[in-house]
């Protein structure tokens, strides 16, 4: 019996259900249809961002950016390359801080770009200043822990 993993819908973030070993099957969603994994960052919002920050079973890696910012914008096609690579392993989401302020202030995010590393709510790491693709695969995986 494999273990099952809840993992919410990219789109509409209801919660799937999935066998771990059935991950990189390309399972789609029970409530929309849309695929489980889309190999990009998900736009995070106050309303989905419990649903991917808290109750998914997958460590969700955040960008918190913002459009006037020049380093933010440099490091976005680094972040969806690296979403790419690193899905089913882990959900990549962005939280544009302009209109998700309560997010950047949950979060204390002083500077941008922010990446913060999450898993069931808690905060395993975080890392301000823009990275490369490579680099942010590598920082994601060395804070998982083994997983
Ligand atoms: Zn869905």
């Amino acid at each position: 019996m494999s273990e099952s993993l809840l993992i919410p819908c990219p789109h509409c973030a209801a919660l799937n259900r999935v066998p771990a070993d059935r991950l990189n099957d390309g399972g789609h969603c029970g409530r929309c249809k849309a695929g489980l994994f889309a190999g990009a960052p998900v736009h995070l919002t106050e309303s989905n961002f419990g649903a991917h920050a808290q109750r998914s079973d997958l460590p969700l890696l955040v960008d918190f950016w913002a459009p006037w910012c020049g380093p933010c914008r440099s490091m976005a096609p680094a972040f969806d390359a690296a979403a790419r690579a690193l899905e089913p392993r882990m959900r990549l989401g962005k939280v544009n801080t302009e209109e998700e302020q309560a997010l950047a202030a949950r979060f204390g995010i002083r500077s941008i770009p922010t990446l913060i590393l999450l898993h069931q709510g808690r905060e395993l790491a975080r890392q301000a200043g823009a990275m490369g693709a490579e680099d942010i695969q590598r920082w994601a995986l060395a804070h998982l822990g083994g997983r």
